[in-house]
């Protein structure tokens, strides 16, 4: 069986973008409105000659109850599921106290965890990418999953800690 890499984070960080963009196609469904994307869906993907199953995750509806413990919920079946974890977190929003919940159940799952730094578009968000060291997690990787930026450098530390 191909190696596992689960995506996860909060709704409208844009795990959907990331997913898109590792794919080379728009296969994902990316929304302005957060909440609609369909629960766990696989792919198949190559980087480097190395192929491999990515899980995107979502479908929570950010306004509905109960909503940061559905997160935790579902980042708990991904992360179950994967042999390594791309942590998604808005560079531009910083660390929520959502985010802090899902960080505790990735330490508890014991897997390796790559946490991705989105909608880092220009230079001028690379300080927002930098104050997520505080997360605990190494280091941010600084991305745009928009436009492309640092996607590569994160693949590689992806592949390297399967
Ligand atoms: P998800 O809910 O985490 O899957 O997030 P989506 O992939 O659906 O993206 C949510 C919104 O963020 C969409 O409007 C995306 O176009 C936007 N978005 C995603 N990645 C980036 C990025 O790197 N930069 C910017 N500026 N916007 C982004
Ligand atoms: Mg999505």
């Amino acid at each position: 069986p191909l190696p596992v890499v689960a995506v996860v984070g909060r709704p409208n960080v844009g795990k959907s973008t990331l997913v898109n963009r590792i794919l080379g196609r728009r296969e994902a469904v990316v929304e302005d409105v957060p909440g609609v994307t369909r629960d766990r869906v696989a792919y198949e993907a190559v980087w480097n000659g190395r192929a491999f199953t990515l899980l995107d995750t979502g479908g929570w509806d950010p306004e509905g109850e109960g909503m940061a413990a559905r997160i935790t919920a579902q980042a708990e079946v991904a992360v179950t599921a994967a042999d390594v974890v791309v942590f998604v977190v808005d560079a531009t929003v910083g660390a929520t106290d959502t985010d802090e919940g899902v960080v505790r159940v990735l330490r508890r799952s014991g897997k390796p965890v790559i946490l991705a730094a989105n909608k880092v578009d220009g230079p001028s968000a690379e300080a927002d990418a930098a104050a997520l060291w505080n997360l605990g997690l190494g280091e941010p990787h600084a991305v745009s999953a928009l436009h492309g930026r640092g996607s590569g450098d994160l693949l590689d530390a992806v592949l390297n800690a399967v």
